[in-house]
């Protein structure tokens, strides 16, 4: 019998790696520290996901159109490699900072273990307002991006894919650059390409087909039955909208959708096709007919049992987790709830559903698009739904189960299952990689 390993020494973390408690990294140490009395002997690993592997910061200099030189600066994080290959997407916002990347490819590794795909964690952005660029500008941003970073990504190193402002065109001119200084086509490099260029049907509906997915496995498990329940959308986009969709055509009413152009409402239900064909047209909710204009504010009040944030982090507060009416909260987006708000909904018997399980269908069909560029093999839209369905099924039971063992949210639940498994693979692996 082998002698248990002594616990590793604890050194002080370096600064910016302290917990800054308004900040997303300082929220991310908060939420493992919530959990390390529930891992057990792996415990002693903790301090690997209090640091990530690598970070790299990179300077992106670009011609502008107008002849002249600008800077911008790029980042890429490999918060844990322990599972496999980092993964993540790539941001491109004036407010992408160094921590807050830091913060988002910790929860990649913490949703990609959920999930059970072999991946580690990563995320990467542009401190940058894409909209100010011209698509030129915007192409050799992305180009010059992926060069820089191509020293740590690779198929089988780092695979991103889109995130906020980023899309399948720029992820065609990340393959295409990767490519370039490889000297050989890597499709594999970056998931969520145009289908034509190793891209894999079902990716773009993905994320919104695991938050149905597994908010209707929630709602079974609390007695609440999806038709006729009512359901309020924040985020009517990507995740948003295919997420109202299917909760529609499985019987549920969409009475309410806020986004950025507006709120609207109607108590028997809006016409869930015909909003998202008005929202392609006009590019907003706003004007939609039938249904009533809602106050922005108001959006909260709405009678409801299901809501689904899908729009962006930090929507519901202290301000108005109380006046939320739904039994159920599916966070289709990232970071939609605060830790003061997440206490109070637990209080008053909300249950979240938290992102790192809910919106991970996305990075699921990800992984199913890399498996498929390495095999050059392309499957059925029906194939890749029913094995998304299975793989959201068995991470929301596996989840469903450590809450009612330990008693704890779903998302401490959540945490538990991911960082046993992240801390596992690095007990077998041992201090490498
Ligand atoms: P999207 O750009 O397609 O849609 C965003 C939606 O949010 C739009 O309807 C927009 O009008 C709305 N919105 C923007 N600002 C708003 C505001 N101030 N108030 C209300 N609504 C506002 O984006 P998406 O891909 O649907 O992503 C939505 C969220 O889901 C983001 O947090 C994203 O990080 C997260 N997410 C997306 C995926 C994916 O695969 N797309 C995967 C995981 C997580």
């Amino acid at each position: 019998m082998t002698a248990p390993s002594p616990v590793l020494p604890v050194h002080a973390l370096p600064s910016y790696l302290q917990a800054d408690h308004l900040g997303p990294w300082g929220i991310y140490l908060q939420q493992v520290d919530r959990v390390t009395p529930y891992l057990g002997n792996l415990a002693r690993w903790v301090e690997t996901l209090k640091r990530p592997k690598r970070a790299l910061i990179v300077d992106v200099p670009i011609h502008l159109d107008n002849g002249t030189v600008a800077h911008f600066e790029g980042y890429r994080v490999q918060h844990n490699t322990s599972r496999g290959p980092g993964k993540g997407g790539v941001r491109f916002h004036q407010d992408v900072t160094l921590s807050e990347v830091m913060a988002l490819s910790a929860w990649m590794s913490i949703k990609n273990a959920a999930v059970n795909v072999p991946y580690g964690g990563a995320k990467g952005g542009i401190r940058v307002d894409p909209k100010t660029l011209s698509r030129g500008e915007l192409e050799r941003m992305t180009r010059r991006y992926t060069s820089e970073i191509g020293i740590i990504i690779g198929p089988t190193k780092d695979i991103p894919a889109p995130d906020v402002n980023t899309n399948e065109q720029i992820m065609a001119w990340m393959m295409d650059t990767y490519s370039m200084n490889e000297g050989a086509t890597s499709t594999g490099v970056v998931t969520g390409k145009p289908i034509d260029l190793g891209g894999s049907l079902g990716r773009r509906e993905a994320t919104g087909r695991g938050v149905y997915t597994v908010g209707a496995e929630a709602a079974r498990r609390i007695g609440l039955e999806i038709k006729g329940a009512r359901v309020a959308v924040q985020g009517f986009g990507n995740v948003g909208g295919v997420a109202g969709k299917l909760f529609a055509e499985a019987g549920a009413r969409v009475v309410a959708v806020q986004d950025h152009t507006g709120a609207i409402y109607r108590e028997a239900g809006l016409d869930v096709p015909a909003l998202m064909a008005h929202v392609a047209e006009t590019g907003g909710v706003a004007g939609f007919a039938p249904a009533e204009v809602l106050d922005k504010n108001k959006f909260w009040d709405v009678p409801c049992d299901i809501l689904i944030p899908a729009a962006l982090e930090g929507q519901i507060t202290e301000a108005n987790a109380g006046r939320i009416t739904a039994r159920l909260v599916i966070e289709g987006a990232n970071g939609p709830t605060t830790p003061q708000a997440d206490d109070i909904l637990h209080d008053r018997g909300v249950l979240v559903l938290p992102d790192v399980i809910a919106n991970a269908g996305g990075v699921t069909v990800s992984y199913f698009e890399w498996v498929q560029d390495f095999s050059s093999f392309f499957w059925t839209e029906d194939e890749i739904n029913a094995r998304l369905v299975k793989v959201m099924r068995e991470a929301f039971a596996a989840v469903w189960q450590v809450a009612e063992d330990h008693k704890v949210s779903l998302r401490t639940a959540t945490f538990i299952v991911a960082c046993k498994r992240i801390l596992h693979s690095r007990d077998l692996r041992g201090l490498y990689p």
